[in-house]
């Protein structure tokens, strides 16, 4: 996708201003990104149609191409979308502070409830109790009193044969004898929502009154995520959503449509099963997440500015036809090492950062002439085929160069790994033809 982005940047860069079928094209791929991010049907459309008027007649700032200035309006107005950060949690005019976690079974209400409580504790330092008040679920209360251990936190439970109700109320009552500032209270789900599982939690929000309602929604769920937002906020009224799972490869359009569905705040984003995995709400992280962009946009621009666009080509497509040799491989670290700090770069593109070998790679300039010499000591077949290279060639290399016969394998590892690298690049995201090149 980052490639189709990048061609229709190139088609339309050079103007001074942003016209109506530049923003067109632009936005049929975005449209594309939001849709295959799992944003709601609606909302992509109306979004479309928002940026698209703001977008066309803008002035193309000069240090972006038309094509970034509308990649830039749609990355803020998704951000403001999504709203501003938000994770800050409400208090209660009188302790304790009451928080109810309402979501489908399996959302992470548990979880995210002991991550929460050990953020109060950890950041705010306050004194929360957590009740566990699911009594239908097998093992949910021993699931939050193995993690209030864990936490060294305290839990209150009275078993699975009162009801959630009165659990809920004796909860808050324990809480306030001991002065617990906060009290949060775990309460049930169900596969879907139902009319039972909604009076119930109805009746524990009349009678603990709690200060925040979060409704934890587990970000794979995708569209369904929205249905069950807006069921449970006409019923209860949230007032904060959490979104779990966000540790796996979802690319977390329910954020989206959740926002502009329900209007209720992100508060944070569940990172992990582990009880520290828990972080605000980033809205500029979650559009660039829901765009599929990595950082892939500031890495275009980066390259843009830097690299030869020719050259870039012509090196691709050397790569693809596997004719990349040595020689290619110097002028490309030249050309990198314009453009910064190689592992910086490749941060920045999804996925790279896994490929191991990498870190090696990187490279300062007095290295870069080490190089240099150990390239230009071989010969003009050596380059084109590196593995020709034996025993004694190294030798005659080294010699040549005067460096170490270890630097010439080290070399040669890391030209092999990059070539594998790129390699993977141009498969994993040209998915077929159309590819800009990632330089
Ligand atoms: P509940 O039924 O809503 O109480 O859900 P649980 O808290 O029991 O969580 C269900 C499963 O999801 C458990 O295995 C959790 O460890 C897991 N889980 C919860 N939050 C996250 C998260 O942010 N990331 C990942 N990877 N797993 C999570
Ligand atoms: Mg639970």
């Amino acid at each position: 996708l980052a490639e189709r982005l990048q061609g229709s940047i190139q088609k339309i860069r050079g103007k001074g201003k942003v016209n109506e079928a530049d923003v067109k094209e632009m936005m049929r791929e975005v449209r594309l990104a939001l849709l295959e991010a799992d944003v709601n049907f609606k909302v992509v459309k109306s979004f479309v149609k928002q940026v698209s008027e703001r977008a066309v007649g803008q002035e193309v700032m000069t240090s972006l191409t038309p094509g970034q200035q509308v990649i830039k309006v749609v990355k803020e107005e998704l951000t403001e979308l999504m709203g501003g950060e938000q994770s800050q949690i409400a208090v209660g005019k009188k302790p304790p502070t009451v928080i109810m976690m309402v979501g489908l079974q399996g959302a992470g209400k548990t979880t995210t409830a002991g991550k929460l409580a050990g953020l109060l504790r950890k950041k705010h330092n306050r004194k929360p109790l957590l009740v566990a008040a699911d009594i239908y679920r097998p093992a949910a209360i021993n699931q939050l009193e193995t993690i209030g251990k864990q936490l060294s936190l305290p839990v209150f439970s009275m078993g699975d044969q009162v009801s959630p109700v009165e659990i809920a109320k004796a909860g808050i009552e324990k809480a306030k004898e001991e002065h617990h500032d906060y009290v949060l209270i775990d309460t049930a789900g169900r596969l879907h929502v139902d009319e039972e599982l909604m009076d119930e939690l109805k009746q524990i929000k009349e009678l603990s009154s709690p200060d925040e309602i979060f409704l934890v929604v587990d970000s794979m769920t995708g569209q369904d995520a929205v249905t069950v937002a807006q069921n449970f906020d006409d019923a209860l009224g949230v007032t904060g959503v959490v979104l779990t799972k966000l540790d796996g490869d979802t690319r977390g359009g329910a954020a989206l449509s959740i926002r502009s569905v329900t209007g209720k705040p992100i508060k944070f984003v569940g990172m992990g099963e582990k009880m520290d995995a828990l972080e605000p709400f980033h809205p500029e992280r979650m559009a660039s997440r829901i765009l599929g962009m990595g950082d892939m946009l500031s890495l275009i621009e980066k390259a843009q500015t830097n690299v030869d666009e020719d050259k870039a080509k012509e090196m691709e497509k050397k790569l693809r036809t596997a004719s990349f040799t040595l020689d290619d491989f110097l002028e490309q670290l030249g050309q990198v090492k314009q453009m910064g700090p190689l592992d910086e770069l490749l941060k920045m593109i999804p996925g790279a950062n896994k490929m191991k070998g990498l870190d090696n790679i990187d490279m300062d300039g007095k290295q870069l002439s080490h190089v240099e010499a150990i390239i230009q000591s071989m010969t003009v077949k050596e380059k084109e085929q590196p593995e020709i290279i034996n025993a004694s060639r190294r030798k005659r290399i080294a010699r040549g160069s005067g460096r170490p016969i270890q630097e010439i394998n080290r070399l040669l590892k890391q030209f092999e790994e990059m070539k594998k690298m790129m390699k993977q690049m141009t498969n994993a995201q040209g998915k077929g033809k159309k590819r800009g090149g990632m330089n």
